[in-house]
C-alpha cells in the first residue's frame, strides 16, 4: 500500500497537510468525535482534484459518510480549495490487494469506488435555509392562497406532482416567495428526511452552473443534483439575459424534470412577461403551475401584523395602530414587518403603549416612501393618455377594443406594479369582478408574447411609469 501511495511529491506533501487537517477536525468536531470516529480515517491519496481518504471497516465508513463528510469536506475545500471530490474506502480491502499494484485495477475492482461514497465540497451547492421560515407562521390570505397551497402540498407529497412540475411562484419583492421555499424545505427535512431536498438561489445556480461549462464539466454538474429529490431554485430573473447559458441551462432543467424531481422555482414576474427569456424556458415555467403570489390585501397585512405582534413580548401596541398600519403600509410584507419592528422597538424604549400620534412620528420616512409608489390612478391616466382616451372611458363598461384593450393593459399594470389585490383593483375599474383582473391580466400577457408592437406599447408605459 505504502509504495502506492507515496507516488509523487504531491502525494508526500499532501500527506503533511493531512496531519494539519486532522488538527482542524478536532478542534471542530470536539476531541470525543474526533477519537471515536475521524482519527481512524487515514489519507491513501491525492489524484488531482480527487481525495480519496481510507477507514477501518465498512461500518466506520459510512458513520463518518453520513454524519461528519460534508462538514468535513468544506473544511478540507477551505485549506485546498483545488480539492473537489472525496472518497473514503475501506482499508481492509486496500490490504488484501496489496501485492496487486496496477492501479487501475485498484480503483476499478478493489476500492469500493463507487460515486455514493464521494462527498464533493461543492456539493453542498444548497444555500442554508432559515428555520424561522416555516409554514406555521406564514399567514395565508386571499393574495397568496394558491401559492401556499401549492407549496404545501409538495412539502407533503411522497414523490412528485406530476401537474405541478414545475412549481412556479412569482410574485414582486418582499411578498413572500423566499419565505414560502423554505418553509417547504423546513416541512421536508423534518418530516421526510428521506427526501433530500436543496434550495438555492438562481443566481448560485448559474454560477455553478457556468463554472462547468467553463471547465467542460456538466457531468459533473448534472450530478449534483442526482440525488435531489426537490430542487427549490429562487430568483430565476437572474437567469434572463445572459443567453448563452440559457440553452444549457434549459436542458439541465429540463433533464431534471425527465429525471422527476420536483422543482419548485420563484421569479419577480409572470413567465410570459420574462422579454429576454429563451421561449423553451418560458413555455416550460408556464407548462406546471404557475402561482401568483399576488400583492397584498387589507386582511392579510391584517393578519400578518397580528400574528406578529403575538410573537412579541412585552410590546404594546394599540390596535388602532395596528390597523392604521395595516391601511398605509402596502407595498409589501418586508416593508410592512419593518414597520412593526420599528414601532415595537420605540414602545419598548418608552416603555408605554404606541399610539396613532406617535406612529405617524415614527414611521414619518417609511410613510412618506409609501407616496412613491405607482398608484391605480396615475397607471389609469398614464395608460389613458398613452391611448387617447378619457380615463372615464377606462373605467367605463365599454367594450369596444379600442377601450377594452387600453384597459386590460391598465389593469395588468396595476396588478404589477402596485401591491392592491384584485378585487381592489377590480373596484378601482368602475367595480369589475376580480375575474375580470385575471382574465386582463392572462390576456395581456398571452398578447404580450405574441405580439412584437403590442409588447412594446406595455413595455414603454410600465416604463414610463416607473420613471
Ligand atoms: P420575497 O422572497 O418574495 O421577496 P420574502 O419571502 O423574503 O419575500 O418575504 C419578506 C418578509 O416578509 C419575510 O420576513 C417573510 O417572512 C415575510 N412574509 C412574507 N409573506 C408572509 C406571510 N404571508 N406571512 C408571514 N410572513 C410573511
Ligand atoms: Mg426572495
Amino acid at each position: 500500500m505504502t509504495a502506492l501511495i507515496i507516488q509523487n511529491n504531491e502525494n508526500s506533501d499532501f500527506a503533511q497537510s493531512w496531519a494539519e487537517l486532522q488538527n482542524k477536525f478536532r478542534v471542530f468536531f470536539g476531541q470525543a468525535k474526533y477519537k471515536s470516529w475521524i482519527s481512524h480515517l487515514d489519507y491513501v491519496e491525492r489524484n488531482g482534484s480527487e481525495l480519496i481518504l481510507s477507514a477501518p471497516t465498512r461500518f466506520i465508513r459510512e458513520w463518518i459518510r453520513n454524519n461528519y463528510l460534508e462538514t468535513m469536506a468544506d473544511i478540507i475545500r477551505k485549506y485546498h480549495p483545488s480539492i473537489k471530490a472525496i472518497d473514503v474506502i475501506v482499508r481492509s480491502n486496500i490490504a488484501a490487494n496489496k501485492n496487486d499494484n496496477t492501479r487501475t485495477k485498484l480503483r476499478n475492482v478493489d476500492y469500493e469506488h463507487n460515486s455514493d461514497n464521494v462527498v464533493h465540497p461543492e456539493d453542498t451547492i444548497g444555500s442554508p435555509i432559515d428555520k424561522r421560515l416555516n409554514f406555521n407562521n406564514y399567514v395565508v390570505g386571499e393574495t397568496n392562497q394558491l401559492a401556499h397551497a401549492a407549496a404545501k402540498a409538495i412539502a407533503q407529497s411522497n414523490s412528485i406532482i406530476a401537474g405541478d412540475n414545475p412549481l412556479y411562484l412569482y410574485g414582486g419583492v418582499g411578498l413572500g416567495k423566499t419565505h414560502l421555499l423554505h418553509a417547504i424545505a423546513n416541512y421536508i427535512r423534518e418530516n421526510k428526511p428521506e427526501r433530500k431536498v436543496v434550495y438555492l438561489s438562481a443566481e448560485k445556480f448559474m454560477y455553478h452552473f457556468i463554472k462547468a461549462v467553463r471547465n467542460n464539466d456538466l457531468m459533473d454538474f448534472k450530478e449534483k443534483f442526482r440525488g435531489v429529490d426537490v430542487l427549490l431554485i429562487d430568483d430565476v430573473q437572474f437567469i434572463c439575459g445572459k443567453n448563452s447559458t440559457q440553452d444549457e441551462f434549459f436542458h439541465t432543467f429540463n433533464s431534471l424534470i425527465d429525471e422527476k424531481k420536483q422543482l419548485v422555482i420563484s421569479g419577480d414576474r409572470s413567465p410570459t412577461c420574462f422579454d429576454q427569456m429563451k421561449e423553451n424556458i418560458r413555455s416550460r415555467l408556464s407548462g406546471g403551475l404557475v402561482a401568483d403570489i399576488g400583492g397584498t390585501c387589507y386582511e392579510l397585512r391584517l393578519g400578518i401584523l397580528r400574528a406578529k405582534l403575538s410573537q412579541m413580548r412585552n410590546v404594546k401596541i394599540d390596535d388602532k395602530v395596528i390597523e392604521f398600519l395595516a391601511e398605509n403600509i402596502v407595498n409589501n410584507v418586508r416593508e410592512l414587518e419593518g414597520a412593526l419592528n420599528k414601532v415595537a422597538a420605540h414602545s419598548l424604549l418608552i416603555g408605554k403603549q404606541i399610539n396613532l400620534e406617535l406612529v405617524q412620528e415614527i414611521l414619518g420616512d417609511v410613510l412618506r416612501l409609501q407616496d412613491k409608489i405607482v398608484t391605480i390612478n396615475e397607471i389609469q391616466k398614464k395608460v389613458a393618455d398613452y391611448f387617447g382616451i378619457a380615463v372615464s372611458e377606462l373605467i367605463s363598461r365599454k367594450r369596444s377594443r379600442n377601450i377594452a384593450r387600453p384597459r386590460q393593459i391598465a389593469m395588468f399594470l396595476s396588478k404589477n406594479l402596485t401591491s392592491r389585490s384584485l378585487s381592489e383593483i377590480g373596484r378601482k375599474f368602475g367595480g369589475k369582478d376580480h375575474t375580470t383582473v385575471i382574465h386582463a391580466v392572462k390576456k395581456v400577457e398571452e398578447l404580450c408574447s405574441k405580439e412584437r408592437e403590442y409588447n412594446e406599447d406595455v413595455t414603454l408605459i410600465r416604463k414610463s411609469l416607473l420613471n
